[in-house]
């Protein structure tokens, strides 16, 4: 079974680059590319044309990917871990988990 390392709605914290040590929510990963995409991180200004559906043109604000190695899985006790994996068993149904490395809780 696999365990994605980072999950949709998980808090982490960015490592490195012009966001360290910013904090948010992953809105989207892209497994296929390995980043992810975390609201109000590598935020891009972009400039948008007028159309006829979109009656004001100008600058909006999207948040770009970013390498999923470059982010951490936020502990709520120890803030950003590493994590391991543990196999956790809830009667006959074994399931691998993920944990923090510094206080061992789920996570
Ligand atoms: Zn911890």
């Amino acid at each position: 079974m696999i365990v994605d390392r980072l999950r949709k709605g998980d808090e982490v914290e960015v490592l490195t680059g012009k966001d360290r040590s910013k904090r948010g929510t992953i809105m989207k990963v892209l497994p296929k590319e390995g980043k992810v995409i975390v609201e109000g991180v590598n935020v891009a200004k972009k400039h948008q044309r007028q159309t006829k559906a979109r009656v004001k043109g100008g600058i909006i604000d999207k948040d770009m990917p970013v390498s999923s190695s470059s982010v951490a899985l936020v502990c709520p006790k120890d803030g950003a871990v590493r994590i391991g994996f543990e196999f956790k068993t809830e009667g006959d149904r074994r399931t691998k988990v993920r944990v923090c490395r510094v206080c061992g809780r789920e996570l």
